[in-house]
């Protein structure tokens, strides 16, 4: 079914007030449309999921620290007192920039939004370099689907180990590797070890979960890069400290259901068994960074980030501004969480400046207010405005700005009340995970148009949607069950 309201006369709207358009409910796209609750013009968040992600919590969910709902909020709750505010649920598929129009999209029925300002926050996926088909076998951290299917793919291998007799196929089953070495990966490896270290450790009878060998593999020399040698090393002896094995260097070449191929800094390639493989390494810009950059001309670069002008907007188009992950800034911003935000706020403010016939602001400069990464319970590194911290100090550091962050005070609460259970004690409260978190993705694919899971965070192609899942393809879902 689809749906196209006429777009209205530009520069207005029913309402007679100009009409902002946000797409993605992210931290920059959240961020900008609260930024414009005193404004005296209509906001539209068009968001491809009904929530605002709180990404950097998202290995606890993946590993059965947090819940779900307690990092995802639903964007409309977040924004329900926000009078001129109204959440729509769309992937954005088309975006022209001389109509001043934003299509989107939802199991087939599509809407035109009309602009006269739109703030484009879509972020960035997973990358795979290329090798898009690792995906099926090596999920990545970028979404709660993402986090859910990693859930039973972990407790999921240690069941299976249980039940094995073949030594080769029980250790198979126990070794897993985190490809990237960033703060995601160091993080999930952390937690990965804690949860077999401390959590599993007396819930087996046949294996002994401290004997799984927990990989953690980067191409680059060093872990954690944004933070520097010292932390960064700091950090790595940590890791061995705990058990899990720090390989540096090493670059995949390869990886299917029964392990990885790597290649060492020697030229060297050698074969690693693993029945669990997460994809922590790589980002890839939204498409619609390439969307609007073949529509006006701005550059787009390999990872699909679009050049912005000083202040966030495209070159001949005022009325576009671009900010967080999918936007390149001359000052090469990194992409975390604070840079969108602040984007955010600054594209909001400049709307507002605008309308009130004001001067705009200077160029937007980011306010750089530290990276944290945390290694283990009681253990994180901090980089503060060149104040290095780590271990027990930078994790209550950690603690109470992720705190601050989490959106709404019922799960401010619950999450405290889940840390205390997993950092106090050795449980962890969201052990449940589905058949469906776990082959879910598969069966999606072939679904076909529309269901896809997205690696990008974008618009994908949208092959002929099949009728039904056929009996062949059925065997597939099945042979995943030891991915
Ligand atoms: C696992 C992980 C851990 C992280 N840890 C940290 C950390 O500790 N500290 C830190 O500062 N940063 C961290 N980051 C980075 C941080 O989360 C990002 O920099 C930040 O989310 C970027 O905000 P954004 O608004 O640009 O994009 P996002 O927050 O990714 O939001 C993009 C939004 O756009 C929506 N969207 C995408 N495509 C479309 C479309 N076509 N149509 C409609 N909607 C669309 C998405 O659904 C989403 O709502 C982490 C990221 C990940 C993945």
């Amino acid at each position: 079914m689809t749906t196209s309201p006429a777009p209205t006369a530009h520069g207005t709207s029913p309402t007679g007030r100009p009409r902002v358009v946000v797409v993605g409910s992210g931290f920059g796209g959240l961020f900008a449309a609260k930024a414009l609750r005193k404004a005296p013009v209509d906001v539209t968040v068009i968001g491809k999921t009904g929530h605002h992600l709180f990404q950097p919590l998202l290995y606890q969910v993946a590993t059965g620290i947090l819940s779900e709902g307690e990092i995802a909020p639903a964007t409309r709750e977040v924004l329900r007192h926000q009078q001129n505010a109204r959440v729509v649920l769309g992937e954005v598929v088309d975006i022209d920039v001389d109509a001043r129009t934003v299509t989107s999209t939802v199991l087939g029925r599509t809407t035109v939004h009309p602009y006269d300002e739109l703030i484009v926050a879509a972020g960035a996926g997973q990358s795979y370099f290329g090798n898009d088909r690792f995906a099926e076998f090596a999920p990545g951290m970028k979404s709660i689907d993402d986090a859910l299917e990693l859930r039973g793919r972990i407790f999921g291998a240690f069941e299976l180990a249980e039940l094995a007799t073949d030594p080769a196929e029980i250790d198979r089953l126990m070794t897993f590797v985190v490809v990237g070495a960033g703060p995601t990966g160091v993080e999930m490896a952390g937690q990965i070890a804690e949860l077999a270290h401390r959590t599993l450790r007396r819930d087996f009878r046949n294996i002994d979960p401290e004997r799984a060998r927990i990989i953690l593999l980067d191409g680059a020399p060093q872990v954690l890069p944004p933070f520097g040698p010292k932390l960064g090393d700091k950090a790595r002896r940590h890791l061995n400290e705990m058990g899990i094995e720090v390989q540096l260097s090493t670059l995949v070449t390869d990886l299917d259901a029964e392990g990885l191929t790597v290649k060492d800094s020697d030229g060297q390639q050698r074969r690693i068994s693993a029945a669990t493989k997460v994809w922590a390494a790589g980002v890839q810009a939204s498409p619609l960074g390439r969307l609007l950059g073949d529509a006006t001309g701005a550059e787009v670069d390999r990872a699909g980030r679009i050049t912005v002008q000083p202040d966030l907007t495209l070159p001949g188009h005022p009325e576009i501004h671009v900010v967080g992950d999918m936007a390149n800034h001359p000052d090469k911003y990194p992409g975390v969480a604070q840079v969108a935000i602040q984007g955010g706020r600054y594209a909001a403010d400049q709307i507002q400046r605008k309308l009130a016939g004001k001067d705009p602001k200077g160029p937007f400069r980011y306010r750089d207010k530290g990276n944290m990464a945390t290694i283990s319970r009681f253990s994180a590194v901090a980089d503060i405005k060149k104040l290095k911290f780590e271990g027990f100090i930078a994790w209550v550091l950690w603690l109470v700005v992720h705190l601050f962050y989490i959106i709404g005070f019922k799960s401010r609460v619950t999450t405290v009340l889940h840390w205390m259970v997993s950092f106090l004690g050795r449980g962890r409260s969201q052990r449940v995970a589905t058949q469906q978190q776990v082959y879910g993705r598969l069966a999606l694919e072939k679904l076909g148009a529309g269901f896809a899971a997205s690696k990008t965070g974008g618009p994908k192609d949208h092959p002929q949607a099949p009728d039904s899942v056929n009996p062949d393809q059925q065997h597939d879902l099945v042979g995943r069950r030891t991915a």
